[in-house]
């Protein structure tokens, strides 16, 4: 029997590797291999329609040994704890590689959004809030926006634990609306950063931004937000999708067209969009279109042993976490196609999130000059460190953040030794 796909296997994987270049011992990676804290819980919801219904939700601490754990919440169906696991360990090493103050963490609740009412959003992410309490805080975890939630969602978060604490805590949680201390330049943060990083990535590999072909798959926030900022840029976005399937123009999408068109109404799919020159293509099509940049921008495993083969672009830029499975990254690194991973490809939302947080605390305000500004600062010399390092281990950028980021976890692990 083919055996389940499980995110956190990869990890592990990955952890391995780089320990072994690095010479660490067993020993000295163990405790790197298990999240620190994992909390599941029941989220009672009175429906629209009279009735209760139980969703399940998470919340798993990776590790807090640089810092408080900070990822964001997930509002998926397929929300299960080996997912979150994993996306917290990937927040582990995303702030390390980017050397900001955290540790990592994750939380889901396993429900579909585009089946809820904004009451039911809204019930679900305060009862959930109320659950996971005892484990989040300024201090000690900091959740954020991730698929299937957004700034919203946040400002519930924000008041539900303010309202527990009786007093306003706008520390707790970031991605939240502006009026209740989100940062400006939050909601493009994600996409800014895969867009400087897809700018550093062709400039090392002498490919010009101008008229260069892109695929991104998915038209969340992150895909929407790459998309119009690599259009911008001059980078020749061939093809978009969501969950229903994509578009696709040889020629290159209107993106701006694209976008108003899926803003104007929350129900619009790809699937209907009809303009001159597009075809509708699959989600599994887009991936495999003859393009110089793939931007996978929604979830894991989509590009895995089954079509890593078929991929024709020279370079992967990871928006999503876990895009590409460890069978895939072999197979594409013997094809020679340039893989810049997720723990610093999209590192940008954090970042964001760590300057909001920052604000927050400290009881002040930054411009999005400011913001922007020392966003392209952290990303561009991350972006620098990890393709120096690969360069001289002559390894993949994968295994280069890698290197980075677990010697900082480790490092700060032994700096601290184990209590008692
Ligand atoms: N969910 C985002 C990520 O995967 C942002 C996390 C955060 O801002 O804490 O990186």
């Amino acid at each position: 029997m083919e055996q389940k796909y499980n995110p956190y296997d990869n990890v592990l994987k990955v952890v391995k590797s780089a320990a072994d270049i690095l010479g660490y011992s067993d020993s000295d990676i163990e405790a790197v291999k298990y999240p620190e804290r994992e909390l599941k819980v029941s989220i009672p919801v009175r429906m629209d329609d009279g009735t209760t219904h139980v969703f399940t939700g998470y919340r798993i601490q990776h590790s807090t040994s640089r810092g408080p754990a900070k990822g964001g919440i997930r509002f998926h169906p397929d929300v299960n704890a080996d997912e979150v696991r994993a996306l917290a360990a990937w927040m582990t090493f995303k702030c390390a590689v980017v050397n900001i103050p955290y540790g990592g963490g994750k939380g889901g609740v396993v429900c579909d959004p585009s089946k809820l009412s904004e009451n039911e959003i809204r019930a679900i992410a305060r009862r959930y809030t109320a659950a996971i309490a005892p484990l989040i805080g300024p201090d000690q975890d900091i959740p954020a926006p991730d698929v299937g939630t957004n700034a919203a969602v946040m400002g519930w978060i924000m008041d539900t634990y303010s309202m527990l604490k009786g007093h306003c805590v706008h520390g707790v949680v970031t991605g939240k609306p502006l009026e209740l201390g989100g940062a400006v330049g939050r909601n493009d943060a994600t996409g800014r950063g895969v867009m400087f990083t897809t700018r550093n990535i062709l400039d090392k590999l002498d490919i010009p931004m101008e008229g260069t072909t892109a695929a991104i798959q998915g038209a969340g926030n992150v895909g929407s937000v790459t998309a119009r900022l690599l259009h911008e840029e001059g980078v020749k976005v061939t093809a978009l999708s969501d969950v229903s399937g994509g578009i696709y123009n040889p020629e290159g999408l209107d993106i701006p067209a694209v976008l108003a068109w899926l803003s104007a109404d929350r129900k619009h799919l790809l699937k209907d969009y009809q303009a001159e020159g597009v075809s509708h293509i699959s989600n599994e099509e887009l991936l495999e279109l003859p393009v110089t940049v793939l931007v996978p921008a929604a979830l894991e495993n989509q590009i895995n042993a089954g079509n890593a083969e078929k991929i024709q672009a020279k370079v992967i830029v990871e928006a999503a976490n876990g895009p590409t499975t460890s069978e895939a990254d072999e197979i594409l690194a013997r094809k020679g196609v340039v893989i810049v991973p997720d723990i610093l490809a999209n590192a940008g939302g954090v970042v964001v999130s760590y300057f909001e947080w920052v604000q927050n605390i400290q009881s002040v305000s930054w411009n999005e000059e400011t913001v922007n500004e020392k966003l392209k600062e952290i990303m561009d010399s991350a972006f620098a460190s990890v393709w120096e390092l690969a360069r001289e281990k002559d390894a993949p950028l994968r295994m280069g953040a890698y290197l980075i980021a677990l010697k900082r976890v480790v490092d700060a692990k032994s700096a601290r030794a184990i209590w008692p």
